[in-house]
């Protein structure tokens, strides 16, 4: 195998063992629509969940409000019997209105809460309801997922295996310039020669990454195994012989 062969195959691998690592991250593509349908429905259960308990928290505040407009009212009454001014009693019986106010406002505030935390648990319940089904069929596949993943990891323990056995087949230099290009251009560092004929029927070339025109004799010597760039994009070139059952 040339250095371009092995380079070629290191450049497959790495790709499969890309996808294989990214399947392990994530979701596999059979589940993914299940798995957005499940976190759309999840996300609107835990909204009407910070609803539900908003109002509660809403209540409690409204409540604790009333319990300390009461003592304050409670207060005021005791101190009517002890005032010696008309002046001192109009005060008080205004100070009495406000708190009287305040207790009302906040018992009003206390019932609307109650209401909102009431409707916001019944629409809870029913969203939990229609959830059942869903969350049954989303851990039934996460579990055949689960159960996949051994099998999955095995493939990318062969495909790392793979990469180092290529790798060490590679001089240092090119191993080096194919590292620098991977890195650079995100994990696709080739690009085939492709073929294609102009108007008056001439063989022409260019980059398979970039379609910049790739000259006759870079495509020749990159057919022969020869190491080269695509002028363009710097990726490093390589050649299939094509499908003579293809050729027309
Ligand atoms: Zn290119």
């Amino acid at each position: 195998m040339s250095e371009l062969d092995s380079i070629v195959s290191l450049q497959q691998t790495l790709s499969e063992l890309a996808a294989a690592r990214q399947r392990l991250d994530g979701i596999p593509d059979w589940m993914t629509e299940l798995h957005s349908e499940y976190s759309t429905r999840k996300a609107e259960i835990d909204q009407e969940e910070q609803v539900a308990e908003e109002s509660d928290r809403l209540r409690r505040e409204a409540e604790a409000a009333v319990a300390d407009s009461q003592e304050k009212l409670k207060h005021y009454q005791g101190q009517v019997s002890q005032v010696t001014t008309q002046r001192e009693y109009g005060a008080l019986l205004k100070e009495i209105d406000t708190v009287k106010e305040s207790i009302k406002t906040a018992e009003e505030q206390a019932i609307t809460s109650i209401e909102s935390h009431e409707l916001a648990r019944e629409k809870l319940q029913q969203l939990q309801a229609d959830f059942e089904d869903l969350d049954q069929r989303y851990k039934a596949e996460l579990s055949k997922w689960e159960a996949e993943k051994p099998e999955v990891e095995a493939k990318a323990a062969e495909l790392e295996g793979k990469v180092d056995e290529l790798k060490s087949g590679l001089s240092r230099g090119v191993l080096s310039l194919f590292e620098r290009l991977y890195d650079r251009t995100n994990g696709d560092a080739l690009a085939e020669v492709h073929k294609l004929a102009n108007a008056k029927g001439t063989a022409m070339w260019h980059c398979g990454a970039c379609s910049f025109n790739v000259r006759p004799m870079i495509a020749m010597e990159v057919r022969g195994g020869n190491i080269l760039h695509c002028d363009s994009c710097k990726r490093i070139l390589f050649w299939i012989e094509p499908d003579p059952e293809e050729e027309g």
